[in-house]
């Protein structure tokens, strides 16, 4: 008889949903091992019993090979006495223990299941929700934990025996894939007029028709239409009143995606990955593509590639890349329902590809871009990421921050992760609020969480802040817009000392009222302090100033160079016209009650508009996302720029800037992509010359990026090697997006700190 040994092993991470027990099974099987697994609240549990050499290759295999959608975050091992037991078994669960479990982001198909997919012997070939352990559907299907078909929108098809056994088999690589299913038993297609009547066309026939088809995804309905026919694509952008906003494509394959953008390796890992994002690239301007009625003035465009097998079977030898846009109209929310699809689409689309399973949690696809190093640049974090947590550095009893009134996430913490939400949308529009209040039920059951502590923006006026506080049965806090950024980012990079912050950004309420955007903070997760911001400029109009850029460069010329700036934008910003020029001059000059803004977001848009790049925002940032595109690379130069000292806060001045850029603009005729670089490495020197001297005054050395204006990768991207070059440790998103999508992991973190000082 060989020497055994027993020992209990413990897997932590995300290990449920994600074919971990029965990888673990066959493993033992492989090396004689005995014993068993089991999920349970500290993870999953394996008692093995085998020769010392099994077991240590065993675990060995365990770390080096898991599942490829586990994440694991910790093994550990302990040796036990020897039971004796004789074979080796999957244990059921008990299942209140398996809530403190992570639930697994919707995942797309694998290349196992591909290959069945066109395998015209297999007998789900061609089947739109062919899915394994290693792929399908996850989260937007899920109704309740734990996770298990009953509790999810797959409970209305049964499996038929075919299915069943091999969902009963741990030998099976459909064991335990609770959306499995097929072409006798699973959910189905169907093809609808807009009547809704149901039609016999062929799919592919009608997109190379230029027809405009609604298609049901995952986590919403899109918007398809074929993306080399630019008549096609402009009806879509005239049905849908969408001007300007870029559309993403999606594409039959990688090799086609080469075809359109300029791929890094990381960039295609990204696009390549379980979570299939829409990836912005350099565009190659390939001329086969309706590049300009796709995305116009940009040199990004955003691809992904089919991440269902309905998605896939889209494509086919002609049609090779599609506009692949969210159905819902601006800002109302995602699409999700066939009835709703086909009232709100019915002047939108042609046709509808529908079928019978319900999506459950809406999700949008995430958008990101990828840093020259590899780490993911969020603009959109939602499906293939959420509901999967975040580790922060703080753990105490359950918080909710309730995240801003745009682009809305909220976040909940449970035992030092953060739980993000996809976002829902713009809150002034009830659908999105009624959404979001939804999703937070939802997020707690599935957490099984209430929290004790809610931190709101304290924003006077935003939508979500004024439900926070009629939310009288949890302690409140209101955290500052900039603070919670900087505890985003600081959270995000893990860090909890006292750092500096800047913060670019659209609007934030100010402690002091009035509406910042360009700051520089030092702070931790209790407190903060300002030390540097934009020049305060009078911002008569508010809110309507964002979307009308061409007032913002009125404003700003007016400021800084008095009646000769207006004698400018008389001349050049033929946009605005005389009386509401004649207004917002009087404004400023008549009135003490105008608010100021220090926002960086506002800066773009005015030297946007002044330069004659977009005077008026058909999406949110367009101004500003036009001046970046132009911008020529490599410029090191750029204009002059005022630091002063006022109220003991330095205060950042581009007012010596104008004149300049005005001249080189309407009088050197400077090529726009020259003037536009030299504008970007203005910021970079007035931003990282003014960290120098807070530095020298407060010996701190670290500083973390946030806020919208970080989507500007030329910004990002030299505020990091500026910085860097200087000495100074430079940290910045990954997880969760820089602008106000991530603010409710900062205001969760803030409250974390609170609640923890309270218990
Ligand atoms: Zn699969
Ligand atoms: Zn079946
Ligand atoms: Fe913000």
């Amino acid at each position: 008889m060989h020497k055994r040994q027993a020992a209990r092993i413990r897997v932590n991470g995300i290990v449920q949903g994600v074919g971990f027990r029965p990888f673990i099974y066959r493993l033992a099987e492989q090396e004689h091992i005995t014993g068993w697994v089991q999920n349970s609240s500290k993870g999953l549990i394996i008692e093995a019993e085998g020769r010392p050499e099994s077991i240590a290759s065993f675990i060995r295999q365990i770390k080096q090979h898991p599942p490829p959608l586990a994440v694991i975050r910790e093994i550990s091992t302990e040796i036990i006495p020897e039971v004796g037991y004789s074979e080796f078994i999957i244990r059921q669960s008990a299942r209140e223990q398996e809530q403190l479990v992570m639930i697994s982001p919707d995942v797309a198909i694998c290349q196992d299941c591909l290959r069945e997919l066109f395998d015209e012997k297999d007998r789900r070939y061609k089947y739109p929700f062919i899915n394994c352990t290693n792929c399908g559907p996850r989260y937007t299907i899920i109704r309740d934990v734990p996770y298990d078909r009953d509790r999810t929108s797959m409970a209305s098809f049964p499996m038929c025996p075919s299915c069943q056994s091999e969902y009963d088999d741990p030998r099976n690589r459909r064991f335990h894939a609770q959306p499995n299913a097929c072409p006798v038993c699973g959910p189905q297609v169907q093809l609808l007029d807009r009547k809704g009547q149901s039609v016999d066309y062929d799919i592919h026939q009608l997109l190379l028709e230029g027809k405009i088809v609604a298609v049901k995804g995952l986590g919403a309905f899109h918007l398809a239409v074929d993306a080399t026919n630019a008549e096609a694509v402009a009806e879509l952008r005239r049905r849908k009143r969408r001007d300007a906003k870029p559309f993403a494509v999606m594409v039959k394959d990688l090799a086609t995606a080469h075809e359109y953008c300029f791929i890094d390796q990381y960039e295609e890992a990204w696009l390549t990955s379980p979570s299939a994002p829409i990836v912005v690239m350099r565009s190659k301007f390939n001329e086969e593509l309706a590049g300009s009625v796709v995305h116009p003035g940009l040199d990004t465009l955003g691809v992904m590639l089919p991440y269902t097998p309905l998605h896939t079977l889209l494509f086919d030898a002609q049609i090779k890349v599609l506009v692949m846009t969210s159905a819902n109209i601006s800002d109302e929310p995602l699409i999700t329902d066939n009835r709703e699809a086909l009232d709100q689409l019915k002047d939108v689309a042609d046709y509808f590809l529908v079928h019978n399973r319900e999506i459950v949690n809406p999700c949008d696809d995430s958008v990101m871009s990828v840093c020259p190093e590899g780490s993911p640049h969020f603009i959109r974090r939602a499906r293939g990421f959420v509901p999967r947590g975040i580790p922060i550095p703080i753990n105490t009893d359950p918080v909710l921050g309730v995240g801003g009134d745009l682009k809305n996430t909220f976040c909940l913490t449970r035992k030092g992760d953060a739980y993000l939400s996809q976002p829902w949308g713009d809150m002034t529009q009830f659908g999105n609020y009624q959404r979001f209040q939804v999703g937070l039920e939802r997020f707690k059951r599935m957490l099984d969480v209430e929290p004790v502590t809610i931190a709101l923006d304290m924003h006077p006026d935003y939508q979500v802040s004024r439900w926070g506080r009629q939310q009288t049965q949890y302690r409140q806090i209101e955290v500052q817009h900039h603070h919670a950024h900087l505890a985003a980012a600081m959270a995000d990079n893990g860090l909890g000392e006292e750092v500096l912050g800047l913060i670019c950004d659209g609007a934030g309420w100010g402690t002091d009222q009035a509406i910042w955007g360009g700051e520089i903070l030092r702070g931790d997760y209790r407190q903060f302090q300002r030390l540097a911001h934009l020049t305060y400029l009078p911002f008569p109009g508010g809110d309507q100033n964002s979307r009308k850029p061409v007032r913002m460069a009125l404003i700003y010329l007016y400021s800084v160079m008095g009646e000769k700036g207006w004698k400018l934008a008389q001349k050049h910003l033929p946009d605005l016209s005389w009386d509401e020029q004649e207004i917002i001059i009087q404004q400023i000059n008549h009135s003490r009650n105008w608010l100021y803004t220090s926002s960086c977001g506002r800066l773009f848009d005015a030297v946007s508009a002044a330069l004659g790049v977009c005077s008026w925002n058909s999406y949110e940032a367009q101004a500003a996302m036009q001046l970046e595109a132009l911008a020529q690379p490599g410029i090191m130069e750029g204009y002059p720029y005022r630091i002063t000292v006022e109220k003991g806060m330095y205060n950042m001045d581009t007012g010596p800037m104008w004149p300049e850029l005005m001249r080189d603009r309407y009088k050197d005729n400077v090529p726009l992509p020259v003037i536009s670089g030299k504008f970007h490495q203005t910021l970079i020197a007035m931003f990282t010359e003014t960290l120098m001297k807070v530095r020298e005054d407060t010996g701190l050395n670290q500083v973390v990026l946030s806020g919208g204006v970080f989507h500007n990768q030329i910004l990002l991207r030299g505020i990091i090697s500026a910085l860097g070059g200087q000495g100074f440790e430079v940290f910045y998103h990954q997880q969760v997006p820089a602008g106000d999508g991530g603010i409710s992991l900062g205001q969760a973190v803030i409250a974390s700190e609170v609640t923890e000082k309270c218990a």
